[in-house]
């Protein structure tokens, strides 16, 4: 289900006008659907049928409190990568149990807070981060729940930034040493070696590379259990795709978890997952107003008032977003780059685009929004963060305020 689609030429989300909310909440500003996260949860968790599991929703797609409590109210565990989103989501009630804890850098700080919150598990990524969690565990008198991220060594076949399972990455382990980092971490006492994970990259539209590194994390698993190693579940990330472009072709959520499932049938494990973007990427749009148009250089210029600092994808990785006119006016295409204000070449939203023609004023909504927008949106140049909106049941609330000056200044002599 798509969230967004036009109605009396207007566009609107799950039926509400998007016009109005950039009438009254300004622009920029991302606007998310309730009902999409929430059919892209259940799409997960529902495809598991009854193999004991738990969806990791991977917070920092989209961390806003409001979203996060929509997950937890649906059960949702949360992947969280820093201390930072461990706040996030005990401040948004979420289940500390189903807290699954990745990263390569965990400061002593972040994994004593941890620990002091009872999260469900880690997901070490190198032999002293084990010692680590092992004496701060000891000092605190608890057994430290610990899968090992092994480096399944696939081709994630997405775009470099985002790939992270191949042995030269930073992510992990080899997951030929694996075994040997097992054995080393036994005599550590107040760590419960119980799971393996893996996640190699982000915005997979083949499925075929995960399943890949399912089965090698599989096999590890035979091996840990032959040797003693009572491994009890596994968790394979995240990391399905969603449509930017129009002809994109993501793989169904449905029969992606339906294929996992099928390796992990029987094998007495729980299984986890920890998707981001597939849960929020499509459930958001950024609206912007166009301010002026220009031509120079022989290039049509759409100059709008979101810039990179409200939306990176496309200076950073080269990402495509649909951009199109909030009311559709039944003018011809044109080719332009849309850019911001902000004094940056890299600043661009779509560069040599068609888009429908569009005039100072018009609203355009910047499509499939909702993953990695506004969680790396900044305050370069000078800009204040955007509002978030949720539509909700039919109508729509501010979730978090548009930044003023004074939240610029905050902290600063
Ligand atoms: C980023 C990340 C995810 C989520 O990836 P998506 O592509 O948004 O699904 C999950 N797990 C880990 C460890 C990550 O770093």
């Amino acid at each position: 289900m798509k969230p967004v689609s036009y109605r009396d030429r207007a566009l609107s989300m799950d039926g509400v006008d998007l016009s109005s909310i950039a009438a009254k909440a300004g622009t920029p500003c991302y606007v998310y659907s309730a009902a999409a996260i929430l059919e892209n949860f259940h799409a997960y968790d529902v495809a598991f049928e009854n193999h004991p599991h738990t969806v990791c929703y991977a917070v920092k797609a989209n961390g806003n409190l409001v979203v996060l409590r929509l997950l937890a109210g649906a059960g949702s565990g949360f992947d969280i990568v820093s201390g930072g989103e461990l706040y996030r989501v005990l401040k948004a009630g979420g289940d500390p149990a189903k807290i699954v804890f990745s990263g390569v850098g965990k400061t002593a700080a972040e994994i004593d807070a941890a620990l002091s919150a009872g999260i469900g598990f880690f997901n070490c990524e190198s032999e002293p981060e084990l010692a680590l969690i092992d004496s701060l565990a000891h000092r605190r008198g608890v057994k430290a729940r610990v899968a090992l991220r092994v480096n399944p060594d696939v081709e994630a076949e997405t775009h470099h930034h985002i790939s992270t399972g191949r042995l030269a990455h930073k992510f992990g382990v080899d997951i030929g040493g694996a075994e040997g980092v097992y054995e080393r971490a036994r005599p550590l006492e107040n760590l419960a070696l119980e799971g393996v994970s893996c996640h190699i990259g982000s915005q997979l539209m083949n499925p075929r590379p995960v399943m890949d590194a399912v089965d090698r994390v599989m096999a590890l698993i035979e091996t840990l259990r032959a040797r003693g190693f009572c491994i009890n579940h596994a968790d394979f990330g995240g990391g399905l795709g969603v449509e930017y472009k129009p002809d994109d072709a993501a793989p169904a959520i449905g029969e992606f978890v339906a294929a996992l499932r099928a390796r992990v049938a029987g094998k007495n494990l729980h299984v986890m997952i920890e998707p981001g973007r597939s849960i929020v990427g499509g459930a958001g749009v950024l609206l912007t107003r166009v301010l002026y148009r220009k031509n120079t250089g022989g290039k049509e210029f759409v100059i709008a008032d979101a810039a990179m600092t409200d939306l990176i994808r496309p200076a950073l990785y080269d990402a495509y977003h649909e951009i199109l006119p909030v009311r559709e006016n039944g003018r011809g295409k044109m080719i332009a780059d849309v850019v911001g204000p902000v004094c940056e070449t890299g600043d661009f939203l779509a560069r040599g685009r068609e888009i429908t023609e569009v005039l100072p004023g018009d609203l355009l909504a910047i499509h499939t929004a909702g993953a990695y927008g506004f969680v790396q949106s900044s305050t370069y140049n000078g800009r204040p963060r955007a509002a978030e909106v949720l539509v909700e049941n039919g109508s729509w609330r501010v979730i978090r305020k548009r930044e003023t000056y004074e939240d610029l200044i905050r902290g600063e002599e």
